[in-house]
């Protein structure tokens, strides 16, 4: 059996990897010229790595991810949570102090930042291809029950095709939908499940400040935030242990706005809110890096870039055809969202391509 993983993100990764195992062959196509979709680590040295895709994982709630981690012999961090963290609401009073336990809960990093994981993934797979630059437009299941993907070349806009037994689709579900023409076409039940479903982040944007010290801990402060003012909604430390000291941040403005805004005014506005929340020290930084995910059309469709209001129900979607898989962190019920998410959705669908390929031996 001959499979086409579409995506290099996690998901599609941890696919190879597993099926990199067994007699199904496969290949990959992603559109971007990296592997790891959301998973985006700018890396100035070595010591030197700033998460601005996901940063943390969960070890007390998420067995797959430590376990690949620890099969991968990654080293972790654990998230600096000391002191009183603070809490600026938006009615001029002074900042409040409050436990940093009601702000973040306790969690890890990985040395080398995320990006290391899907690396190491990438690294043990000894037959692993990937098509880059190489968008799937088109699916159409033959005669033969065979299918033909189609996908074009960004860089040199060829079309390609890829006649496959399967397809694992793992992109997230809005932009499966808006970009890949099926024939058969999906079912209604099939379309409105995937529309459903918003892409994780997809309207978030996040900021990254260095610094030479972690300054906020000489004050016994966290360095996390929640605040009503802004920018910044959520702030946290990511320093890293041989390197610079950080304090990244989830923001609060909403992609309409960012939009309208330079970098540069984006970037005042960052300062001078560190300033106003720890100080006069906190002007003098080092570098910002800044990532809008809702300006991403490898990962986001218009309809993502207004706030998710309340956590969406993910999920698999109802059965379409026997041979076409969906994965993807979108595709978990339990830890939908989540890197942790992601991997089950290509443990479950890889255990899906088993058994059909089982069936197809007898
Ligand atoms: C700002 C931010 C912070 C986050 N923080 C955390 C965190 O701290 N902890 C955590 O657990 N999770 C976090 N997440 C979520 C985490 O990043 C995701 O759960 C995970 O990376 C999703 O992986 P995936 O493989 O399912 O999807 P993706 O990473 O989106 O992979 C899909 C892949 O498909 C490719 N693709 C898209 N369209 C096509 C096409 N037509 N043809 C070919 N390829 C295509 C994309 O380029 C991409 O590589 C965060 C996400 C963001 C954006």
């Amino acid at each position: 059996m001959h499979v086409l993983i579409v995506g290099s993100g996690i998901s599609g990764l941890r696919l190879a990897d597993l099926l990199s195992n067994t007699d199904i062959t496969f290949d990959i196509i992603e559109a971007r010229n990296r592997i790891g979709g959301r998973i985006l680590t700018e890396t100035p040295s070595v010591d030197n790595y700033f998460d601005l895709g996901p940063t943390w994982f969960w070890p007390e709630k998420e067995p797959k991810i430590v376990q690949l981690i620890e099969e991968l012999n990654l080293s972790t961090i654990e998230q600096y949570n000391e002191g009183q963290s603070l809490l600026e609401l938006n009615d001029n009073k002074p900042v409040k102090y409050i436990k940093s336990s009601e702000v973040n809960s306790y969690c890890k990093r990985i040395e080398g930042g995320i990006k290391a994981l899907v690396e190491a993934l990438y690294q043990r797979i000894p037959t692993i291809n990937i098509d880059f630059n190489t968008c799937a437009k088109a699916i159409k299941q033959n005669d033969n029950q065979t299918f033909t993907v189609t996908a074009v070349n960004k860089c040199t806009e060829e079309e390609r095709t890829y006649d496959v037994d399967a397809v694992i689709f793992t992109l997230p579900p809005r932009l499966l939908f808006e970009n890949i023409d099926f024939t058969p076409m999906l079912p209604e039940t099939v379309k409105i499940d995937l529309l459903n479903k918003p892409t994780w982040m997809g309207a978030q944007a996040k900021a990254i400040v260095t610094y030479d010290q972690p300054f906020w801990r000489m004050d016994e402060l966290s360095g996390n935030v929640i605040s009503w003012q802004g920018p910044l909604r959520e702030i946290y430390d990511v320093t890293t242990p041989n390197g610079d000291s950080a304090l990244f941040g989830f923001f609060g403005l909403a992609p309409s706005y960012r939009n309208k805004e330079t970098l540069a005014s984006i970037e005042d506005k960052v300062i001078n809110q560190l300033v106003r929340l720890f100080g006069e020290q906190a002007r003098s930084y080092k570098n910002f890096y800044y990532k809008d995910w809702s300006q991403d059309d490898n990962t986001v469709t218009q309809g993502d870039t207004l706030n998710i209001e309340s956590f969406p129900t993910y999920g698999q979607p109802p059965a379409y055809l026997d041979n076409i898989f969906f994965a993807g962190t979108e595709y978990d019920a339990n830890n939908g969202g989540h890197l942790e998410g992601a991997l089950a959705s290509a443990e479950h669908a890889f255990n899906n391509i088993k058994k059909v390929d089982l069936a197809k031996e007898k």
